[in-house]
């Protein structure tokens, strides 16, 4: 059954008007700080893991995530709370930098390309971002603070150099973590660490080349100070009890007999001998060893070259930035004397451990984040992300805002107090892949059906935290039921489902997208629409209202229209109250 009106002039009129009249950007100064009294509004600070922009666009599995959690911030919108709600990109990293030497771009072009389709495929799927507020974590106004959270850690003893053994793909010419290698088994682990096999070693997780091991000076983060308290603080956050588990198994406390206690969890290797990451912020001298380049001093930008050939790693395990010796050549900022620039990057999950700081205060020049913004809005209120990021991303979140909360640089120690993880959506009961030829391009779905056929058939398919199939077949069952209500909703007025009780349906659904269990909210719609179906006379204006207004956080343009057109309400649905419960 198609669609009795034109998705795409809907979706186009709807987006269009939002934007120009700004529904989604929040004044900042407008939510009261923590602890604060006083009749300012609640905030509420609806984080979604940010996409690392690759060249193919956005992953059906984003989709699914940004729509769950659009639905959740839309409703608790409309509950009264300032939604912050805010998009950005994850642009370091070594899949960037591959692919941009592969096909013999500068990776900051890249990355200018692949960012502006991600935004204009994020926009198309019609969540509320507050896009004010965007960051790039390859702007040096971004970096240039990842910079400033690495001095913090030096200056605090959580940032050393070491001669390590370290885990080495020859392929991709870079040090590994040990996060980054697959299928090192624990005896694996205990190999790399035994120096001197290769056996067990693993695999790159990027192209999948059997790593080797190579004795290399490298920076370290000192995560490993802060293991007892990254263990006691699971304890009381919001998390799902399998994500705590995972976390818990990869610090792995170990009581021995003796008395002595070991972990599994070593210090974070965070130096890369890549180009496509901000510098280590350090000076290395004779006479005063290694120096912090001065706060006023950062950003230490990256050196450009024209020629991208010189941005390929080296044989020898040097950074590329180690060609560049004007660069390389500075002066001592302590003694004034000779020194070298450090020709390291850091690694792309130091860029995403504090990014969440930065969003409320991103129009701030002078200053990493703002004591006060920071105090109205953080910690965030849910964090919804991927379940591959607990030992790595939450873990590395975690250690960072420890140890600044130690230092007295922001007023909390838990970044994410609340965190739900997505599902992972598969097809032919496989996970996505180019190889496997099973992918979903959400560019084709939103051509073909529209962003609300579309956010309701991935939120409709199953359990949004479970994995499984996407079923294509689900997009017709949810078109027959759009079409339905908007029958329902343009037929001249009876009064139809007089007797219902509406207020069981709200209850039920606010109970569902609390949950983070859209499908249970969908149906209940269906619900509600297979009963006014069975009525004699086409709804009244009232049930119109309710049932629009429950639609909207998951079809957010056709109930607009609906909303504006047929139930004649003034004003945006998206800013109405939530209708009242039971
Ligand atoms: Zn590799
Ligand atoms: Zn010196």
């Amino acid at each position: 059954m198609p669609l009795p009106y034109e998705h795409a002039a809907i979706e186009q009129r709807w987006q269009a008007r939002w934007a120009a009249e700004r529904l989604h950007e929040v004044d900042l100064t407008a939510v009261a700080a923590a602890g604060a009294s006083g009749s300012s509004a609640r905030k509420l600070y609806n984080l979604v893991e940010f996409p690392y922009p690759s060249a193919e666009g956005l992953h059906i599995g984003h989709a699914l995530t940004y729509a769950g959690a659009d639905v959740w911030g839309r409703m608790q919108r409309r509950r009264g709370h300032v939604v912050l709600q805010p998009m950005g990109f994850d642009s370091f990293g070594i899949n960037a930098e591959n692919y941009a030497l592969k096909v013999g771009v500068h990776p900051g072009e890249l990355m200018a390309r692949t960012t502006a389709n991600y935004r204009r495929q994020l926009t198309a799927l019609g969540c509320g971002w507050s896009w004010d507020t965007e960051i790039s974590t390859c702007d040096p106004g971004y970096y240039r603070w990842t910079q400033w959270v690495f001095l913090r850690l030096f200056e605090a003893g959580l940032a050393y150099q070491a001669e390590a053994p370290v885990l080495w793909c020859p392929s991709c010419q870079t040090v590994l973590a040990r996060e980054q290698v697959e299928g090192a088994d624990p005896s694996g682990v205990r190999a790399a660490e035994a120096r001197g096999t290769t056996a067990g070693l693993g695999s790159c997780e990027r192209c999948s080349t059997p790593v080797i091991e190579r004795i290399l000076r490298q920076w370290f983060l000192r995560t490993t100070a802060y293991v007892e308290r990254l263990l006691a603080g699971l304890d009381d956050l919001d998390w799902p009890a399998k994500a705590k588990n995972r976390q818990r198994a990869w610090i792995g406390r170990r009581d021995g007999v003796d008395g002595r206690v070991t972990y599994r969890l070593r210090d974070w290797l965070i130096s890369r001998q890549r180009y496509w990451g901000p510098p280590i912020p350090i000076v290395h001298c004779e006479s005063c060893g290694a120096v912090a380049v001065p706060d006023d001093e950062l950003p230490v930008l990256l050196p450009k070259s024209k020629d991208v050939g010189v941005l390929r790693p080296t044989r020898a395990g040097r950074s590329p930035l180690a060609r560049f010796g004007d660069w390389v050549r500075t002066s001592c900022p302590r003694c004034g004397g000779e020194g070298r620039r450090d020709t390291d990057v850091s690694d792309t999950f130091l860029d995403s451990a504090w990014y969440f700081l930065r969003y409320p205060s991103v129009d701030v020049p002078d200053r990493p984040w703002d004591t006060e913004r920071t105090a109205r809005w953080l910690p965030v209120d849910q964090c919804a992300g991927g379940p591959e990021h607990v030992t790595r991303h939450h873990l590395y979140a975690r250690f960072v805002c420890l140890a600044l909360h130690d230092r007295g640089l922001i007023p909390f120690a838990e970044p994410f107090p609340r965190l739900r993880l997505h599902g992972m959506l598969t097809m032919g009961g496989a996970k996505m892949s180019k190889s496997r030829g099973n992918v979903i391009n959400p560019d084709k779905l939103l051509a073909e059906h529209g962003a609300d056929v579309t956010r309701l058939g991935l939120l409709f398919t199953r359990p949004w935290d479970a994995d499984g199939d996407f079923d294509p077949a689900v997009m017709v069952g949810v078109e027959r039921f759009l079409a339905r209500v908007w029958r329902l909703t343009t037929a001249p007025p009876g009064d139809g489902g007089a007797g219902l009780d509406l207020g069981r349906t709200v209850d039920s659904v606010i109970r569902s997208i609390e949950q983070m269990q859209f499908n249970t909210a969908i149906a209940a719609l269906m619900g509600l629409v297979g009963q006014l179906l069975s009525q004699d006379q086409p709804p009244g204006r009232e049930v119109r209202r309710v049932l629009v207004s429950l639609l909207a956080p998951f079809a957010p343009h056709v109930s607009e229209q609906l909303w504006h057109d047929h139930v004649g309400e003034p004003g945006s649905v998206h800013t109405a109250p939530w209708p009242p419960r039971r």
